[in-house]
């Protein structure tokens, strides 16, 4: 079984764009080398991609706006 790792739970947020650019490429480093958080970030990805999709979805049905 793989370990756990503390930093599991940043690979949402680096999906999602909201971490800082600095933190960002640190976590893209660290999932690199890190079996747990490459996994987070393969099961984390099409969901990411899922809701992206659904709030274009609904921006556009909303009229959009830049
Ligand atoms: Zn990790």
């Amino acid at each position: 079984m793989a370990r756990r790792c503390p930093f599991t739970t940043t690979a949402a947020s680096y999906l999602l764009g909201i971490l800082d650019p600095h933190e960002h490429a640190e976590f893209g480093r660290h999932a690199r080398m890190c079996t747990p958080c490459r996994r987070e970030i393969d099961e984390l990805a099409p969901v990411v991609r899922l809701l992206k999709a659904i709030k274009s979805d609904h921006a556009a049905a909303n009229g959009q706006r830049g």
